[in-house]
Order: structure tokens, then C-alpha cells, then sequence
């Protein structure tokens, strides 16, 4: 092999390497000379993992190469797969703890293109319930609109406001759907009204409807035509079928990632079960609650337990996403491949909370966790979550860029206005509580309450942590986590799409348009790495100054 337009004088003893030079080389010719060696910088993703076969890689271990950038970062997609029938705008997954995702972080992630995964620790109606909101909380046809007679009351329209949250309520003859529609009663009929004022003599009949068959976007313009908040849609009979709600079209605007079902435009929602007896009881209700996605919640996830549940679910809710794990190598990932599972989480003891590694010794680093089983579980089309570690940005790009198809945080996104619990001061800082779902605190959450040990045992209890570490039959509780506190990180809102704005200028200086290519790229050898030694770490981090403010966005 010979250089463009120079000399070579002697081979080196590296074969992929170029031969040494003597005379210079003509610039413009320098592309051209890189496709004569196109071997390029850095290792491949394989040889990056191959380079550790004595001992397992974290994310902080090793670099992406940049790539050429032709494209502003704005066009860079991050849709991905979250299971074999889910795709997300946006690949962030809440982790299902207690002090993380309830309701509020459910919505506002997925408004913001994620997907929230509701805890299990706490009882089954509450958890169907908190499912229930967010299902309910945006729609396209609404086709189980809470309707009321002509002669309720006022006071029952307020209830429902304080109950549901809203108070548009279409009036029946049967107080029912598919009534005879009467009127309408909304916001502003009943200010100022006594509790005990009938709604026949409040509510509007002058109505705007819709007929039963048009499309969402027909029923849209009649909305914007009208002025109205809501257009009821009725059948040629006069029978109120659903109704649509202004303010879903200005959620649809305000939040175009949103994460949403297409045929109801009900944004997803996630739980996380146990595999227990007592769980078939609790997801009965959450499928009810209208749930799209099952996590099934244990540390390790290759159990006859979790294999026979898998089963059970995919015969009985065949419609139902779920999600299995947790696991770190292929042999696990296998066994719940075959079972059934849509989706996979990778993890063992790598989360911010965890002493699993310590106290078991059972484990492995992540970043080779998250490689040996994506590689794997591509190969049956079922997608992988990186669940634990997930620090910051650069994180989540290498846990993308190792095969997985999502990330799951929970450290990350506790301490943000939408996790549970209420903020205090600690030495003088703004933070809110994050504890290990494995952690003394969380185990025994329920125990000192309502719950008895009996139940416990036989499956019935409240306490999810307690058996996602299969220890709910042990005398002495053994503890996998730790409780502390996380400072307050603001709300959702800002935090997300500063995560999302991040991850999209990561894959930019990487040259790739999307996750998806960044994976079709690293498996090619295109997108290339690095190894980080010690010193390579510290010089990645900020060193040398007397002082520094650490602000992340703006
Ligand atoms: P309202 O004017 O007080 O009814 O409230 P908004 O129209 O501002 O918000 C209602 C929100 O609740 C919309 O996102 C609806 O999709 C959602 N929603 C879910 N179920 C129902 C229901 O049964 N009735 C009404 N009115 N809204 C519902
Ligand atoms: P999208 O607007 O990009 O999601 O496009 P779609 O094809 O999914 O939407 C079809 C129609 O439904 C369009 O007129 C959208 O504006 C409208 N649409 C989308 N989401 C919602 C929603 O949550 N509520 C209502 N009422 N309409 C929606
Ligand atoms: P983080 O995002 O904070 O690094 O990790 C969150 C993940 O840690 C969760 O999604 C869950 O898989 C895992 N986790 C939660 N609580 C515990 C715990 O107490 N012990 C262990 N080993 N893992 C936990």
C-alpha cells in the first residue's frame, strides 16, 4: 500500500497503520489518504468491550470519537423503542421508587416524550388510581366522559372538580353515557351558584356537537370554529358517544414529543408490579386503570417466579407491554426472551442508592451489562432499558450508544418539583429525600403501618421493596440500598428538555442523526471510541481552577 502522492519509506510494524513519510503530502488529499486507511481513530464498539475481557466497563470508562458534523443538532431524533410495540420521542424512563415516580412525574415525563413507571409501594387501589390520572389526563375522544342528570346539583359538579380536576360535565337524561344530551355544565355556570342549585337551571342547551363517525380532526375544527371548550358528539338519536376538550388541542401543541397512545391520544402510562400471588390481584387493577406497560419488579429477574408470571400475563392481558428484568447477561436475558417478555431492563447494582455489589458480590459494572445484553436481545427484536448509573448526559448517550434503547433514572430525576415528597434543608441546601427501593427505610414503609407480617408472607402486602429483594420472609432484613437526600433539581418541565437538548448535541459531535443511527453506526465500527485512563478522567473533569459554579442549564 502506497500513500497518495508521497513516499513511503518503510513499513511500520503495525500492519493497520500507515507506512512512515518523507516528502509531505498534497493537503488536499488528506480525505483521500484517510480512505486509504480506513481503519480509524479509537477502537470499535466491539474492541472496546473486547479490551476489557479481564474486568467489566462503566460509562465513565471510555469516550465516543467525534464524528463530522452536517446537520444542526435540532434535527437530531431521539426516538427509540421502549418495548416491541412502544416507541418514544423521547428514551427516558422513570424508575418506579417511591420517592420518583407517582402520578405527577408520570404525566409531566410523558408529556415531555418519556415514560413514567409508577411504584408498587403502596396499595393496589392507590396505584390504580395514580394510573387512572394519568390516563385520564389527556385525550382525544374523551369516550368515558363523567356525565350527570338534570337534576343534580351544583354541589355534585364541584365534587367532581374536586375529585377529577375538571368540571365540563355533559348532562343526560340517564346521567349517563350514551343518554339523550340535554346541555352542558362548565366552569363558569356554576361560580357564584349554591351547592344545591339543580344543573337543569345552570347548564348551557344552546349546543355546538359533533356527529358520531367524524375524525379527530374534523371534531377539532368544529371546536375551533365554535369557541367552545368541549363538543360533545352524539348519534342520530340524540345519545351523547364522547366529547372533546379544548384544552387537549393546547396540550397537543404545547407538548409536541408527547408520548401517546395513537388511536386514543391517552398519554402512556407505566407500573411496576411484584411477581407475587397477590400481584395478579393488583395488576387486574391497574389494566382497568387503563395501563399500557408492566414492569415486573425485581433485582434479579431470572426467577421461576418471574418467568411463570411473564406467562400469566401474556395469556391473560395479551395486549399488555411487559417489561422484565432486572438482568445483566444473556444467560437471564434467555430465559425471559422465551418467556415472552417485550422489553428487558439491564441493571445490577449500579444504581446511585444501591450496596448490592457490596453486600451480595453479585453484580456487573453496567456499561458491559448493557452491551452483552442488547447485543443479545437485538437479535430477537426486543428492546433493552440501561437502568441504574445514569449520572448525567454523557451517560445516557453511551448507554444508547452500547445497544440499549432507553435509559431509566431514578437519582436523576428525584429532587425535581414533579418527584414525591416535600423539599427541607439540609446544611443549608434545597433537597428532597431519594431512597433505595432495597433500602431499611422503604422495606419497612408499609410494615410499620397497616400491613401485617402474616400478609406479607402470603403476598398480600403493601410492601413492594421487601419483594423485589425476596426478602419478605426473612427475620432480619437485609439492606440493598441506602436512603439520603438529592438537591432540588426544578421541575420537569426545565429538566428534561435540558436532558433532551443535551443528548441531541452529544449524537451531533458524534456525526449520527438519531439513536437509531448512532447504534446502526457504533455496530459498523463508524462511530468511534476510546479507553479513559485514570488521568484521562481527571483531565475530562473540570481541575485546576481555585473556585467554580457548576450550573447546568439556563
Ligand atoms: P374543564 O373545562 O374543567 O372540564 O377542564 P379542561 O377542559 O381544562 O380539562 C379537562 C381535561 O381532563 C382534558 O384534558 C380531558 O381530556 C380530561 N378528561 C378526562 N376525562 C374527562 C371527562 O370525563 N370529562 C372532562 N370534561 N374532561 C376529561
Ligand atoms: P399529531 O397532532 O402530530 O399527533 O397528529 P395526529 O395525526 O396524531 O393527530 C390527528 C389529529 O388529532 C390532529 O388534528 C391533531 O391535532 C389531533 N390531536 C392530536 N393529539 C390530540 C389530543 O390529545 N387531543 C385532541 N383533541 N386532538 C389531538
Ligand atoms: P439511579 O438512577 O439512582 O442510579 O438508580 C435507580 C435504579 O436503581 C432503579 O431503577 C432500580 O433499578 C435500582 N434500585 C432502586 N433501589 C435500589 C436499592 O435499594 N438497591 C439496589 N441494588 N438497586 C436499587
Amino acid at each position: 500500500m502506497s500513500a497518495p502522492n508521497g513516499h513511503a519509506s518503510s513499513s511500520h510494524s503495525n500492519p493497520n497503520a500507515p507506512p512512515r513519510q518523507d516528502a509531505l503530502l498534497n493537503a488536499a488529499d488528506a480525505l483521500s489518504y484517510l480512505d486509504e486507511y480506513p481503519r480509524g481513530d479509537g477502537l470499535s464498539l466491539h474492541e472496546l468491550i473486547d479490551s476489557r475481557q479481564n474486568g467489566g466497563l462503566t460509562y465513565n470508562d471510555f469516550l465516543m470519537l467525534p464524528g463530522h458534523i452536517n446537520f444542526p443538532a435540532s434535527v437530531v431524533s431521539l426516538q427509540s423503542k421502549v418495548t416491541k410495540n412502544i416507541v418514544l420521542n423521547t428514551p427516558f424512563l422513570s424508575s418506579p421508587m417511591d420517592t420518583v415516580t407517582e402520578d405527577r412525574m408520570a404525566i409531566a415525563l410523558a408529556l415531555h416524550g418519556g415514560l413514567g413507571i409508577i411504584h408498587h409501594n403502596c396499595s393496589a387501589e392507590d396505584q390504580a388510581a395514580m394510573v387512572r390520572r394519568v390516563k385520564k389526563f389527556e385525550n382525544g375522544f374523551i369516550t368515558d366522559p363523567i356525565c350527570l342528570k338534570p337534576d343534580s346539583t351544583v354541589g355534585d359538579v364541584l365534587e367532581i372538580k374536586a375529585t377529577f380536576g375538571f368540571c365540563g360535565v355533559p348532562i343526560t337524561e340517564t346521567g349517563k353515557m350514551n343518554g339523550k344530551l340535554v346541555g352542558i355544565v362548565t366552569g363558569r355556570d356554576v361560580q357564584f351558584q349554591d351547592a344545591e342549585v339543580p344543573v337543569k337551571s345552570v347548564m348551557t342547551t344552546d349546543l355546538v356537537t359533533g356527529s358520531a363517525g367524524i375524525t379527530l380532526e374534523q371534531a377539532n375544527n368544529l371546536l375551533r370554529d365554535s369557541k367552545k371548550g368541549k363538543l360533545p358528539i352524539i348519534d342520530s338519536n340524540g345519545n351523547l358517544v364522547s366529547l372533546v376538550a379544548r384544552s387537549d388541542l393546547l396540550k397537543n401543541q404545547n407538548y409536541p414529543l408527547a408520548s401517546k397512545v395513537p388511536e386514543s391520544k391517552q398519554l402512556y402510562c407505566g407500573a411496576a408490579i411484584g411477581t407475587r400471588p397477590g400481584d395478579k390481584d393488583r395488576l387486574k387493577l391497574l389494566a382497568e386503570a387503563g395501563l399500557d406497560v408492566v414492569v415486573l419488579d425485581s433485582s434479579q429477574g431470572n426467577s421461576v417466579f418471574q418467568i411463570e408470571f411473564i406467562k400469566w400475563i401474556k395469556e391473560t392481558y395479551p395486549k399488555l407491554d411487559v417489561i422484565a428484568g432486572n438482568v445483566v447477561t444473556r444467560e437471564q436475558a434467555a430465559q425471559l426472551i422465551v418467556a415472552g417478555a417485550d422489553g428487558l431492563r439491564i441493571g445490577m447494582g449500579s444504581g446511585s442508592i444501591c450496596i448490592t455489589q457490596e453486600v451480595m458480590a453479585v453484580g456487573r459494572p453496567q456499561g458491559t451489562a448493557v452491551y452483552a445484553v442488547s447485543e443479545f436481545a437485538s437479535r430477537f427484536g426486543v428492546p433493552t432499558i440501561a437502568d441504574g448509573g445514569i449520572g448525567n448526559i454523557g451517560h445516557i448517550a453511551k448507554a444508547l450508544a452500547l445497544g440499549a434503547s432507553a435509559v431509566m433514572m431514578g437519582g436523576l430525576l428525584a429532587g425535581t418539583t414533579e418527584s414525591p415528597g416535600e423539599y427541607f434543608y439540609h446544611e443549608g441546601k434545597r433537597v428532597k429525600v431519594y431512597r433505595g427501593m432495597g433500602s431499611i427505610e422503604a422495606m419497612e414503609h408499609t410494615q410499620r403501618g397497616s400491613v401485617s407480617a402474616k400478609k406479607a408472607i402470603l403476598g398480600g402486602s403493601d410492601n413492594a421493596a421487601t419483594a423485589r429483594y425476596f426478602s419478605e420472609t426473612d427475620a432480619v432484613k437485609v439492606a440493598q440500598g441506602v436512603s439520603g437526600d438529592v438537591a432540588d433539581k426544578g421541575s420537569i418541565n426545565k429538566f428534561v428538555p435540558y436532558l433532551y437538548t443535551g443528548l441531541q448535541h452529544s449524537l451531533q459531535d458524534a456525526g449520527v442523526r438519531s439513536v437509531i443511527d448512532l447504534q446502526k453506526e457504533s455496530r459498523a465500527g463508524k462511530v468511534r471510541y476510546e479507553l479513559r485512563t485514570a488521568s484521562a478522567q481527571l483531565e475530562g473533569g473540570v481541575h485546576g481552577l481555585n473556585s467554580y459554579t457548576k450550573r447546568l442549564f439556563a
